[in-house]
């Protein structure tokens, strides 16, 4: 029978799907429509695998026996098309990964928290003495993990692109920390659309298996119930006491499998919304019968992953919080609500069709000052105009920091937090979190 692999995409995953079709015997080739960056065209030179870039050559593509797709690369794009219509299987990178390992997987998703929430898990794990395989759509993908395959277990976060094209892929324990509206463009501008893409999480669990997800969320509630699904069910809350786990505003409750509680101050990550990825990752600990104070400790000593409400620096009394990886209201709007000092709010930049009502009532409550940082900033200045006393336009980030300085005082809080995708002054969030903390370093 013919094996051959085709790789589309030369990226992480891409790249760590190629190394293990190779580890596994198969012949395979890679293709990329656009142009590889040369560390990933070093890794694919290292391991001698052939590739193309700056074009899909049907000749070579029509004769794969299984094509894997990176995430990247769009549900529309043509190639894909033509595949399916010459009637080869195409597998994720997740899926063709998982055919290759026994090991247990724990798979995170969700739009936001994801990134947060498995670092964390990965934390936990380890200070149980597990060896843990920590990536999927942060650091090494996969399939790259799986040449290896030395891990106790694996920690993924899961995007929903990366779900689209699973086929078995079965997570031991599954989470889903909320859903809220963001990459709609690419589901038809459907939210139940995007929301079952990431329910697909669940699909091929057993009754073994467990699936944690957020039971305040609305969307999910209704998944859930319109959904069959065979593992165990464990919902997460922060509203109200069920049997698997909850918060007030004091402590945290896990009920199962095995009771415990702990306070809410005790937390290393503070803010409601991370009161919520603290519980499923505690109840993750839990299932998976970590010692409880392993469990309690990991959750207090977690230090916080960059650009997400980490504090940078106090200058004069005001403290500088950079939270630049929140790119859509949702993630914003926790960012206002964990507020316990008058504010002073650094936002904007690319607009994704937002909708800024629900931080109507956290901007009054708290806002003194707002400084939009964008290329263009017409509707955050006129939506926000007359919510604060005084908003500022800036289209740099040493203006911004500036600004935001000058129209704070001792006891305030200077937060980034845009609400917006980065790409209009910055090349991606990380660029704009670091640029925010230099020029704080400069002031
Ligand atoms: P992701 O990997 O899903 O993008 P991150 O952990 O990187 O999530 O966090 C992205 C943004 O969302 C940050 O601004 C963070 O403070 C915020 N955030 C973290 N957890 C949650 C949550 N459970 N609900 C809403 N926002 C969250």
């Amino acid at each position: 029978m013919n094996k051959k692999v085709v790789i589309l995409g030369g990226g992480e995953s891409g790249t760590g799907a190629a190394r293990l079709a190779q580890k596994n015997g198969l012949e395979v080739w890679l293709s990329d429509f656009g142009k590889i960056k040369s560390d990933f065209k070093q890794r694919l030179e290292n391991s001698q695998i052939a590739y193309e870039e700056e074009r899909h050559s049907w000749d070579k593509i029509k004769d794969a026996s299984l094509i894997v797709k990176s995430p990247g690369i769009p549900k529309t794009a043509e190639i894909l098309k033509k595949i399916e219509e010459e009637g080869i299987e195409i597998v994720s990178e997740i899926e063709f990964a998982s055919r290759f390992t026994e090991k247990p997987i724990i798979a995170i998703t969700g739009s936001n928290g994801k990134t947060t929430t498995t670092s964390l898990i990965a934390h936990m794990l380890e200070k149980a003495g597990l060896k843990v395989g920590l990536g999927g759509n942060i650091g090494h993908s996969f399939a790259d993990l799986v040449v290896k395959d030395d891990f106790d277990y694996y920690v993924l976060e899961i995007s929903s692109f990366q779900l689209d094209d699973i086929v078995h892929f079965a997570p031991h324990i599954a989470i889903i920390l909320n859903i809220t509206p963001d990459h709609l463009d690419e589901y038809d501008y459907d939210i139940m659309q995007y929301a079952k893409a990431k329910f697909k999480i669940s699909q091929n669990q057993k009754a073994e298996d467990f699936l944690i997800w957020f039971e305040d969320d609305q969307i999910l509630q209704k998944l859930t119930h319109e959904i069959s699904f065979q593992a165990t069910s464990i919902p997460f809350s922060l509203e109200k006491e069920n049997e698997t786990a909850y918060a007030d505003d004091e402590n945290i409750y896990i009920k199962y499998p095995d009771p415990f509680s702990m306070k809410v101050e005790d937390l290393a990550l503070q803010g409601s919304h991370n009161t919520a990825n603290s519980l499923a990752a505690a109840v993750n600990g839990n299932i998976l019968k970590l010692r409880k104070q392993i469990i309690k400790d990991s959750l207090s000593d977690f230090e916080a992953v960059e650009h997400r409400m980490e504090t940078v620096l106090t200058i004069h009394g005001m403290k500088f919080i950079n939270d630049s990886k929140a790119t859509n209201v949702n993630a914003t709007y926790y960012a206002l609500k964990s507020m316990k000092t008058p504010v002073v709010w650094i936002m904007g930049g690319k607009d994704k069709g937002n909708d800024y009502e629900s931080l109507f009532p956290l901007i009054e409550q708290n806002v003194k000052a707002i400084v939009c940082l964008g290329a263009e900033n017409s509707k955050p200045m006129s939506e926000f105009g007359k919510k604060v006393p005084v908003i500022v336009s800036t289209d740099n980030m040493k203006d911004a920091v500036r600004s935001a300085y000058m129209l704070g005082k001792p006891g305030d809080t200077v937060l980034l937090s845009p609400a917006c995708a980065s790409f209009d002054l910055f090349e991606n969030y990380e660029q704009r979190g670091k640029m925010f903390k230099n020029e704080i370093k400069l002031l």
